[in-house]
Formats: structure tokens, C-alpha cells, sequence
């Protein structure tokens, strides 16, 4: 989500038509992006800060840590320290007087926020009190922002929040967005991230089955196979609601592509639990899952928890759980020989007369043919090499 953050600040900037400077010293001011997930990022950027403080000719540090240690940046020699959603009225104060002359063009590929915060507080994460409650930006904004992008180039656009689902504002809810975004012209592929098993209805789904510009992608976090665990970490489903939603989106949009997010050796995590995880973790065959070792973290209610497991252990655990699941990736990533899927180029690979292109369900593919960023090309998946797929070329 961060990385996303700091993408978006980008694209603000060059919305504004603000250039990157090659140094620190020629810069009008650096923006820091902060991240609050573990405690050592924390430090890490305060002695960052500190260290580059006196290079630069004003400093702005955004993200989490601006919502917590304010008072510590400044002494570390932030000029300005405002939360990311503050940034958009600095940017256009300073970039009236920094303004380059130049007009900016937009990547291909853009993320767009449409919901800021969290209010679903599970056990171990500090999201909820960090960027505070859901708040849905309007659509006339989201709907603005998207059109100025495709307008200067962007094709793929990718909707953002901690809780996609929740959006809503003024009774106009996610599926409506998806369906205006989806009619934007120009605009040729939309996914979004994240969604969550509780607030996933079928209405989403079906939007996605019907809407030929939305990828066929989904990243739903399970976190933990074991019910019991689940219900510890106030996730609000169990397994069985989880497996439900995964028949519908399968039954609903062949060839779709799913993802999610797991965490092991949580407090209280025993053997049974863990192995209840690989074990939906083999049933349901995720194309990818981003794994995870539990870190206690300062403010957040596991980390209150006595019963902690030892780090070796949760590292034991994490490295059954990445072993059992690349085998798995490369199987699903196999299976996808010899289907045709339509793909978008994203941009020219490092082997000049190779293409990046992303697929239809999000999957990176590389294809061998002359092209331009945004061009569309059926392709036929025709070989697995170190781990990339490659397409070829049937039209387009
Ligand atoms: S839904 Fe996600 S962001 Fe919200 S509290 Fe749970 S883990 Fe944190």
C-alpha cells in the first residue's frame, strides 16, 4: 500500500507538471514517504531524515510516521509533516512557484485511491488507528482524476484501499464506480486491490464476469487456515464462508486469477492451526500468496499477547508455508500453456526485442514483437521459462 502511496505522490507531481531533480541539493524539496508496518522502518527513516536534513532545501515527510512521531521528525529537520491525504494542497501551494513548463505525460499504468483508512481493527494491525476510519473520496474526484490520467496516456488504472469493498459515498457504492470507470473510453484494463472475504458480495463478482475492461484478477486475503485463529484475529469469516466466496468467483469468471495474503506463527498459532493453513493452502491453489511471518508491533492488540511465539519457530513455519506454495505457483503458472489471453504492453524488457505485457487475469507475460506501451494483442501462452511466461502473438 505504501509503494502505492509513493506512486500516486508521483503522479500528483507530475500532474502539476513538477520534474524529478538528480540530486538532493538542486530539488526545491524532497518528499519522504514513511511506513509504520514495523518499528525498525520507523527508526530507519528517522535516522534517515536526520542524516539528509541539512541537503535539502525543504523537507516533507508523509506516511504513518507523520501521524505518530510528529514531533520527532521535526527535530530530525522536517519542514513539513502532514498525513498523505493532506498532500495534494501542499503540492499544488508549492508547485505554483516551482512549476516546470513542461507538460508531463503519465505512465501507462496508474493506481488511483478511492478509499482511505480501515475500520475493521484485526488483532494485529495498526492501519485502523494509523490512517484512521473508511473514508470514500467522492466519485466526481476519482472520476477526474482517471480522465486527466487517460488523458495524458494512461490505459491501465488500478482502484486503491485498504478495503475496496467499503467504498461508498452518498449511497453511490463500489459496483457503481466500477461500472463508470469501466466506461471510460481509452481506459483499456481496471483492477482493483484490496478486497476483503467479509465485505466480497456477489454484486462485485458479477460486475467483474460482466465487464469486459475489468481484470479478471483477485487478491482476497485469508491470513490463516484455522477458524480458531481467524476469529483470534477478528477477521470477521470463517474458512468456510472464505471457500464460498472463492466457488463463486471461479464458477462466475473462468480463468480468473487469484491471490492472497497469509500470515503464520501468530500469537497463539499451535501446530494444528498451521497445519490447518497448508492445508487450505493445497486445496484452493492460489496463483500467488504473499507470505508472511508475524512481527510483534507497538500498538497493535496481538502485540499485548503473552503467549508470542519464539521467532525461530515462526520462521520455521513461513519457510513450510513458501515452500509448499512455489510449487503450487509454478503448477498454476504451468497450467496456463497453450490458453489464449489477451494482453496489454506495459513496456520494452531489457532483451530489446522483448515486450512486458500484463495479461487479462494480471499475470506478467513476455511476448517478442515490435510494440508501443498500451497495445493490445491476443497472445497464445506458449512456454514457462525461469519461472516468466511467455505469449505469442496470434493478433492484435
Ligand atoms: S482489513 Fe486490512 S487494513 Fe483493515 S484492520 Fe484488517 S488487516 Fe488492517
Amino acid at each position: 500500500m505504501n509503494f502505492a502511496d509513493s506512486r500516486h505522490v508521483d503522479e500528483l507531481l507530475s500532474r502539476n507538471d513538477l520534474t524529478k531533480s538528480e540530486s538532493f541539493e538542486d530539488a526545491d524539496f524532497v518528499i519522504v514517504n514513511t511506513c509504520s508496518v514495523r518499528k525498525h522502518a520507523e527508526d530507519r527513516a528517522l535516522g534517515w531524515i536526520k542524516s539528509v536534513s541539512n541537503r535539502v532545501k525543504k523537507l516533507i515527510v508523509i506516511g504513518c510516521l507523520a501521524r505518530h512521531r510528529e514531533e520527532e521528525l521535526r527535530k530530525a529537520g522536517a519542514d513539513i509533516v502532514k498525513y498523505q491525504f493532506e498532500l495534494d494542497d501542499i503540492i499544488s501551494k508549492i508547485s505554483n512557484n516551482v512549476k516546470s513548463t513542461e507538460k508531463i505525460p503519465s505512465k501507462i499504468a496508474a493506481e488511483v485511491p478511492i478509499v482511505r483508512g480501515c475500520d475493521r481493527f484485526c488483532s494485529y494491525c495498526i492501519v485502523p488507528y494509523l490512517r484512521g476510519p473508511v473514508i470514500s473520496i467522492s466519485p466526481d474526484d476519482i472520476l477526474n482524476e482517471i480522465n486527466d490520467l487517460v488523458g495524458r496516456g494512461t490505459r491501465i488504472i488500478q482502484l486503491l484501499g485498504q478495503n475496496v469493498c467499503r467504498y461508498e459515498y452518498k449511497g453511490y457504492s463500489f459496483v457503481d464506480l466500477l461500472r463508470d470507470v469501466a466506461e471510460i473510453e481509452e481506459l483499456k484494463k481496471i483492477s482493483f486491490l484490496t478486497t476483503h472475504p467479509a465485505d466480497l458480495d456477489d454484486s462485485i463478482i458479477d460486475t467483474m464476469a460482466k465487464t469486459d475492461n475489468i481484470m479478471k484478477y483477485i487478491h482476497l486475503p485469508i491470513q490463516s487456515g484455522s477458524d480458531r485463529l481467524l476469529k483470534s484475529m477478528f477477521r470477521g469469516y470463517t474458512t468456510e464462508l472464505y471457500r464460498k466466496k472463492i466457488i463463486k468467483i471461479r464458477d462466475s469468471i473462468p480463468d480468473v486469477r487469484i491471490t492472497t495474503d497469509i500470515m503464520v506463527g501468530l500469537p497463539g498459532e499451535e501446530e494444528g492451526d498451521f497445519l490447518s493453513t497448508l492445508s487450505i493452502v493445497k486445496e484452493i491453489r492460489f496463483d500467488e500468496v504473499y507470505m508472511f511471518a508475524f512481527s510483534p508491533r507497538e500498538g497493535s492488540l496481538d502485540n499485548l499477547r503473552k503467549d508470542i511465539l519464539y521467532e525461530g519457530e515462526r520462521k520455521r513455519r513461513l519457510k513450510l508455508l513458501i515452500e509448499e506454495q512455489r510449487n503450487i505457483t509454478m503448477e498454476k503458472k504451468r497450467d496456463k500453456i497453450g490458453r489464449t489471453m489477451e494482453v496489454i504492453v506495459i513496456k520494452r524488457a531489457k532483451t530489446e526485442e522483448l515486450f512486458f505485457t500484463i495479461g487479462e487475469d494480471g499475470s506478467p507475460v513476455l511476448i517478442e514483437k515490435q510494440a508501443e506501451p498500451g497495445d493490445l494483442f491476443s497472445v497464445r501462452i506458449s512456454v514457462l521459462k525461469g519461472g516468466s511466461l511467455f505469449g505469442e502473438v496470434i493478433s492484435g
